[in-house]
């Protein structure tokens, strides 16, 4: 497994290297944004540690870069504990999760393992309600002919509902199952993410697949709404 590790302060990322190198994984090291996103282009890599705040372009955009040119990678974001960086933000630009400065070793070896799971067991098969289609091996999502861009989050939560269409579906089940069990923060995300899709995949389209179920949860209409 090869990780690319994004981070300017160079003993963290000699710390991160040391460590991953120790777990069996093969790391590279960019010590700007820059050279991460060009580390990016040529290699190809089973994970990417990004930080933010970096020197040449910051974390966000390279991640959104990445997103652009269809690069789905998963990406581990380092967010800071000051609270000026926005770790939904981090999600909207693509990111598949989170970390937050400063964190434990142990920490970051497991959410580098739960994310190379979820990317190994993404079922190869895509997935219609209505005139919704949704293909999570080319990351896309269609309505009718219409192609809807979606970040990571959004498509990994709208990947679970309509594989279950039909089904109602808890806001525990949907945090377990996108998000990871060792989720800790406000479970209110998913409806967050909820409103995100609805405002890419049905307002624009007069549709309304997805239904609050109220006190269980959300059901995504087998029809398409
Ligand atoms: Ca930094």
């Amino acid at each position: 497994m090869r990780v690319l590790v994004v981070e300017d302060e160079k003993r963290v990322a000699a710390a991160v290297r040391r460590g991953l190198e120790a777990e069996g994984f093969a790391v590279d090291v960019a010590l700007t944004g820059t050279d991460g996103e060009w580390l990016a282009k040529e290699n190809k890599y089973d994970v990417i540690v990004l930080d933010i705040m970096l020197p040449g372009i910051n974390g966000y955009r390279l991640c959104a870069n990445l997103r652009e040119r269809g690069d789905w990678t998963p990406v581990l974001m380092l967010t800071a504990k000051d609270g000026d960086l926005d770790e939904a933000e981090a999600l909207d630009t693509g990111a598949d999760d989170y970390l937050t400065k400063p964190f434990s070793f142990v920490v970051l070896i497991a959410r580098i393992r739960a994310l190379l799971r979820r990317s190994a067991t993404t079922p190869r098969m895509s997935y219609e309600a209505g005139d919704l289609y949704v293909d999570p091996n080319a990351h896309q999502c269609r309505r009718g002919d219409v192609e809807v861009a979606l970040t990571a989050r959004e498509f990994s939560v709208l990947e679970f509902l309509i594989r279950r269409k039909g089904e109602v579906v808890s806001k525990a089940e949907i945090l377990e199952n996108v998000w990871d069990f060792a989720f800790e923060g406000d479970p209110n995300i998913v409806e967050v993410y909820i409103r995100h899709l609805r405002v890419k995949i049905d307002e624009p389209f007069d549709k309304a697949s997805i239904q609050t179920i109220r006190g269980s949860g959300y059901r995504l209409a087998a029809n398409g709404g």
